[in-house]
């Protein structure tokens, strides 16, 4: 049987951009020679025309797929989605705003046929980017590394391959706060990096304000690492180390001098020291029970409103589950 490779797109109000996305796309997976494959779309809850393109696309190409939220879950969610969906014996996660070539894709394939089971892709280079964006994403994905028992590989994004074996391990995956990237260099098997230039967006604008990419961030460090709730150990101690050097200071002052420590201000300072230190391990810990609790309602992942494209006997032929309704992974698959 001809290698049937999926690539998976999530987009949330991409409607400048995904009809150029479909043609360069399609030019490279055509371009492949002996090997079938699929584009699965899955619209993040859009507000614009992005649904009614997409739409659009499927009815003149057969081989797209539409997966349509009923509101916006968010990128990773998004991508999680797709990989649920996908059919492939190898799945392509690529942006739907041109900032990883396609191209790239041809030369992830032949690392996947050399026997690699993730080929993931490292920026060399990201024109259009701000500034700051480039620096406080190297900041962060150092300190993730710090904190993390599982290596992440610098300057990576969700761009990469991955064998039909790792899609099925990240799907045995149930947690709610998906940090995709980590979550694949977790699983292992042969994993390789692809360096590739990143280009500047092809239209529209980024969907990943400052806030959001901080709770990205936030997502990222509390699913890998539990480093932050030792921070309030750390901080415990300081506070206790100043305190007892206060202590020694002021009966030494006592005791053998004439300038005896009075006044409010040390008492003040002391009082709103440790409640700061306090206020900062409730609010890590707090960070983490959050969690918990949302884990604990067990709700589906994400709900579709729509799926246009799939054609279920053909999947099932394949020995792939047909895509659930409302995924949550460590459910039984349900077939629609
Ligand atoms: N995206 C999504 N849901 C969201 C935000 C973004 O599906 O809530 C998609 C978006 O359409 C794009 C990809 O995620 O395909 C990356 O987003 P973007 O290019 O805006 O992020 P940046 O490259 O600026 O970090
Ligand atoms: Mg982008």
């Amino acid at each position: 049987m001809r290698p049937f490779l999926s690539v998976v797109v999530p987009c949330y109000n991409e409607e400048a951009v995904i009809t150029q996305t479909h043609e360069r796309l399609r030019g490279v997976l055509a371009g492949l020679g002996d090997l079938d494959f699929e584009i699965v779309y899955v619209d993040d809850g859009s507000s614009d025309r992005t649904a009614l393109l997409l739409q659009r696309l499927q009815r003149e190409d057969r081989s797209v797929r539409v997966v349509r939220f009923s509101r916006n879950f968010g990128h990773q969610v998004a991508v999680s989605a797709g990989i649920d969906h996908a059919a492939g014996d190898a799945v392509v996660l690529i942006d739907a705003d041109l900032q990883d070539p396609p191209e790239t894709i041809r030369e992830m394939v032949t690392r996947w046929r050399e026997g690699y089971d993730v080929v993931y892709g490292v920026r060399t280079d990201r024109p259009g980017e701000s500034a700051f964006k480039l620096a406080t994403a190297k900041g962060f994905y150092r300190l993730m590394n710090r904190l993390s028992d599982t290596a992440i590989p610098l300057d990576t994004g969700d761009f990469r391959l991955m064998d039909r074996k790792v899609v099925t391990a990240l799907q045995s995956m149930p947690e709610r706060d998906r940090f995709v990237r980590g979550m694949v260099s977790w699983v292992g098997f042969r994993q390789t990096a692809l360096p590739y230039q990143r280009a500047p967006r092809a239209a529209g604008e980024s969907k990943y304000p400052l806030f959001k990419m901080l709770r990205f961030a936030f997502d990222g460090i509390t699913s890998f690492s539990v480093a932050p709730l030792r921070v309030a150990i750390w901080l415990g101690f300081f506070a206790s180390a100043v305190a007892a050097a206060g202590i020694v200071y002021a009966l030494t002052l006592r005791l053998w001098t004439s300038m005896w420590v009075t006044g409010w201000t040390l008492l003040f300072i002391g009082i709103l020291f440790m409640g700061g230190v306090q206020l900062i391990s409730l609010g890590i810990i707090g960070e983490y029970v959050g969690r918990i609790y949302a884990e604990s309602k067990r709700r589906p992942l994400y709900l579709v409103q729509e799926r246009i494209g799939f054609e279920p006997e053909a999947s099932r032929e394949r020995g792939v589950p047909a895509p659930p309704v409302a995924a949550y992974p460590s459910q039984p698959v349900r077939h629609s």
